[in-house]
């Protein structure tokens, strides 16, 4: 005990102690709005039928459990950067992505930072939005590589603070690196217009900063995959050379899985195939290959046309459940003759809904509606049913008017 007698108690993890707490709550009117992960309309987790068609697909076919590829399975990466970049992407026609399957989009983005921290030939320094998602930082502060914020949320208007953030990116060190979510940004729902994405990748440019693109949610924030790279296939055919954390637990319900993907955009073939090298050095001393079982899923999906029809259908359906359900929470706290605006939980996009409720109002929320959320007021909008929705409207005008 002497040897590990210096090691502190740390924090538990926000997210997951609230889970914890509605579970302990005995109250049958309780309402977890804290979780991360899509629910269907009764409140359950929800398996994509294209999913389940893959597995059957995959079942069938007998496959043998051999080790895959260090950056794992070509029919893989090739589909899944495809999905992000796009048809017409120059990186995948001239063969200058570097693309590895990863731990989902945790381990892409912990691989890609770590890789920052050994090879980086810029600042290595990471520029995050304020507010961001908790393990951003914690992951930069786990690898020491220093990070700042940038101006992201504005909590007069609930939305994206233009200026601030260009103002702020103008005095960022060339060179240095900035997070941008690629859409359905966590925790605040609030994400750049297309005319505002175009303005960011002028002045990262012209500031020679280089993005790394967090996609999470691709195709849950419009119920549209394209619509969702946009800012991603906008920023390459600028001409940035970005980095890209991709992840399939929230698209294709995937989240146990762990299945994700990291790709750089490189200037040359050259540079890709000696990026190549490096990643799969530094994989194969984590943990030598990638999990093939959640890329075998993601794989037959994208690659089988039929597959693929369906599964778009299927993020489409989830996307536009969190759409009603924010609409329907809107009425019901209008409805009710609140008198505060709530047009932002309309305009929010995503799995999360950036209330702007008050911690003390989300204690009041907790201690006598029984309803969880984090105490930065963040909903999670799948968590809302047709079941629930009319009982937290009415919750939520209670504790603000
Ligand atoms: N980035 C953001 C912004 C997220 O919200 C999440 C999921 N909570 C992730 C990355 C990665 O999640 P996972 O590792 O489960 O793919």
């Amino acid at each position: 005990s002497t040897f590990w007698g210096g090691v502190p108690m740390g924090p538990p993890d926000v997210i997951l102690g609230i889970t914890e707490a509605y579970k302990r709550d005995t109250d049958p009117k309780k309402v977890n709005l804290g979780v991360g992960a899509y629910r269907d309309d009764a409140g359950k987790p929800h398996i994509l039928p294209s999913v389940r068609k893959a597995e059957e697909n995959l079942f069938n076919r007998h496959m043998n459990h051999e080790y895959a590829p260090i950056a794992g399975d070509a029919t893989f990466t090739n589909a899944v950067a495809k999905l992000a970049l796009g048809e017409d992407s120059p990186a995948l026609r001239n063969k200058t992505n570097c693309t590895v399957q990863s731990l989902s989009g945790t381990g892409a983005l912990r691989l890609g930072l770590e890789f920052v921290t050994k090879h980086y030939g810029g600042v290595k320094e990471l520029w995050l939005p304020n507010p961001t998602w908790g393990n951003h930082p914690q992951i930069c502060n786990m690898i020491s590589l220093p990070h700042k914020k940038y101006r992201y949320y504005d909590p007069k208007t609930h939305g994206f603070d233009l200026n601030g953030a260009c103002e702020d990116i103008t005095k960022m060190p060339e060179g240095s690196i900035i997070l941008l979510h690629a859409c359905a940004h966590n925790p605040t729902g609030v994400d750049p217009k297309p005319e505002e994405w175009k303005q960011l990748s002028q002045v990262i440019k012209d500031q020679k900063v280089l993005p790394f693109f967090d996609m999470a949610y691709q195709g849950f924030a419009t119920g549209n995959v394209d619509n969702d790279a946009f800012a991603v296939r906008l920023f390459e055919k600028e001409g940035h050379h970005i980095m890209l954390a991709q992840s399939f637990a929230k698209n294709m319900g995937l989240y146990g899985e762990r299945v994700g993907a990291l790709t750089f955009l490189c200037p040359d073939q050259e540079t890709a195939a000696k990026m190549m090298s490096q990643v799969k050095i530094m994989i194969r001393t984590i943990y030598s290959n990638p999990a093939i079982n959640g890329a075998r899923i993601v794989s037959e999906i994208l690659n089988n046309p039929e597959l693929n029809q369906m599964w778009l259908s299927d993020v489409k359906e989830m996307a536009d459940r969190i759409i009603s359900m924010r609409k329907e929470l809107r009425d019901g706290i209008e409805g009710r003759g609140n008198p505060q605006k709530w047009n932002h939980i309309t305009d929010q996009i995503g799995m999360f809904c950036y209330t702007g409720l008050k911690p003390n109002q989300v204690e009041r929320l907790t201690k006598e509606f029984h309803i969880y959320l984090t105490k930065d007021g963040r909903i999670s909008v799948a968590g809302i049913s047709s079941k629930n929705v009319d009982y937290v409207a009415e919750a939520i005008h209670k504790v603000t008017s």
